[in-house]
């Protein structure tokens, strides 16, 4: 059964004269469990196809379906509540409230997905090295510390799927090694994590590797 299915994405951005291509027919499909890694060089495509999956972004070609259900060209409220139910969601930045601590965002996240649990709070801020930061605002965060929180909310529902954009771009050796085997954790109990990632460590473990050029995904 696929769980996350793209059919021929294209996506076009206008500025000014200049049109690029930063889609160009992608199609992928992520089974239960699955732990993918995608590559690609810089301004290959990769936050555009994350922004497609997770009904952020809207393709101006081809669809994506979530669990059987369509989400693309369906209404913000329809897309809210797939998103809320089916993903975490890891962008480059923006992933934080910013009136509200760390814990405050993490709780949140939980409670949007109905899984509100106190103690899981603690258990995330630890994973991603955070404990100190609990209490903090995101205006107090050094850009790391910002990224490993936003993971933490991404994770904090234990998400069906999810969706990061280099997770480990600004994280000591020890919060990688941690958080791989948090993404080995999930495949095991059947999530699937589908990361964007210059990271040759993280992209060992996955199950396979995706890689975009261009906005065409190589080898299709
Ligand atoms: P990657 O994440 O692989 O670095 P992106 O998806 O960010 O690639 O970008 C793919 C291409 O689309 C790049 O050429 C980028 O400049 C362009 N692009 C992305 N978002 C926009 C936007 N909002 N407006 C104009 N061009 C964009
Ligand atoms: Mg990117």
């Amino acid at each position: 059964m696929s769980l996350l299915v793209a059919h021929e994405l294209y996506r076009f951005f206008h500025t000014g004269e200049d049109e690029t291509f930063a889609l160009r027919g992608v199609s992928l499909c992520l089974s239960p469990g699955e732990f993918v890694a995608l590559m690609g060089p810089s301004g290959s495509g990769k936050s555009t196809l994350l922004s497609c999956l997770t009904g952020l972004d809207e393709p101006d070609g081809g669809h994506v379906e979530v669990c059987g259900m369509r989400l693309t060209r369906q209404s913000e409220a329809v897309r809210a509540r797939i998103r809320a139910t089916s993903f975490g969601i890891l962008l480059q930045s923006g992933n934080l409230f910013a009136h509200l601590n760390v814990s405050q965002n993490i709780h949140l996240q939980m409670q949007l997905a109905d899984k509100a649990d106190r103690a899981r709070v603690g258990q995330l801020l630890e994973m991603v090295g955070l404990q100190h930061r609990a209490h903090s605002y995101v205006l107090q965060l050094s850009g790391g510390e910002m990224a490993r929180a936003g993971l933490a909310v991404a994770l904090a529902a234990d998400p069906p799927i999810l969706v990061a954009d280099e997770p480990t771009a600004e994280v000591d050796a020890d919060t990688e090694s941690r958080l791989i085997s948090h993404f080995e954790t999930r495949r095991r109990n059947g999530l699937t994590t589908l990361l964007a990632t210059h990271s040759s460590a993280l992209a060992r473990k996955a199950d396979r590797i995706i890689r975009l050029h261009d906005g065409r995904v190589e080898g299709d």
